[in-house]
């Protein structure tokens, strides 16, 4: 039997590559999404991907979501926690919704999520866990106080998660991306993304298919061994 992958945010940008890759690599795909059906419609048309819409940050839609998806699909074993959203500004400008709803989206999503996979994994002794984080929460990013907090949280969570799946044969790792190139890169101002990509040591920024190839790796049946690590896949951006 094909292994169940859930991919959140994963009919757009480094999602939909992570989404694809997973089914060329022969996983069973459940790509969720939060409200963009036109997006979603012509994800699964093109790709055949069944695609399922329920809120991250919402505990309640993620349980019914990933119950839909077991009773359809099969119980999941590979769970990529990728959507992820920006609401920019500097500190003293910055919102109390645009901080709650960064560190809803980004960081309580990867608890919703896992939280309603762990026990299934735990019982089947098998379970591959990815985070995507960001190099904005390895580095820090000027406008982004509620982007980075939540951004490195996922670390801290990746860490600790890590620990507990250990002897259940569950692996936890996160991938912090760089500049990739897709509709959350394209929205900043082209001359900010000017200095950015001139900050990048190879030059351009990076595919999204970039990091997919990071996932397939880290999620492999014989990843066991990769557990609590973080891979960092920024074009030499950010050492760490
Ligand atoms: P996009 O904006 O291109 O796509 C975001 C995806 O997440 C969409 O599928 C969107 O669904 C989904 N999503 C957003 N909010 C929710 C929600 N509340 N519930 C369910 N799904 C949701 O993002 P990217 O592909 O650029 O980014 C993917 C991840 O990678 C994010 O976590 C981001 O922080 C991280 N990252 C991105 C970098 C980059 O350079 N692009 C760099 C470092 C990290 P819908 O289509 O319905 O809106």
């Amino acid at each position: 039997m094909a292994r169940v992958a859930v991919v959140t945010g994963g009919t757009r940008g480094i999602g939909e590559a992570i989404s694809v890759a997973l089914k060329n690599a022969g996983y069973t795909v459940a790509a969720n999404y939060a409200g963009n059906d036109e997006k979603a419609k012509e994800f699964t048309a093109r790709t055949g991907i069944a695609a399922y819409k329920f809120d991250v940050s919402d505990f309640d839609a993620v349980k019914e979501g990933i119950a839909k998806i077991t009773a359809e699909l099969g119980p999941v074993d590979v769970l990529v926690n990728n959507a992820g959203i920006t609401r920019d500004g500097v500190l003293q400008r910055m919102t109390p919704q645009q901080w709650n709803e960064v560190i809803a989206t980004n960081l309580t999503s990867c608890f919703n999520l896992c939280r309603n996979v762990i026990d299934g994994m735990r019982e089947r002794g098998f379970g591959r866990i990815v985070n995507i984080g960001s190099v904005n929460g390895q580095a820090g990013q000027y406008g982004q106080v509620n982007y980075a907090a939540a951004k490195s949280g996922i670390h801290g969570f990746t860490k600790a998660l890590a620990q507990e799946g250990a002897a259940k044969g569950i692996t936890v790792n996160a991938i912090a991306p760089g500049y990739i190139d897709t509709d959350m890169v394209r929205a900043v101002p082209p001359n900010v993304l000017e200095k950015i990509v001139a900050r990048i040591p190879v030059g351009r920024l990076g595919k999204a298919e970039e990091i997919a190839r990071g996932v397939l790796f880290l999620v492999s049946d014989d990843g066991g061994f990769i557990t609590g690590s973080t891979l960092s896949i920024n074009g030499g951006q950010h050492m760490y």
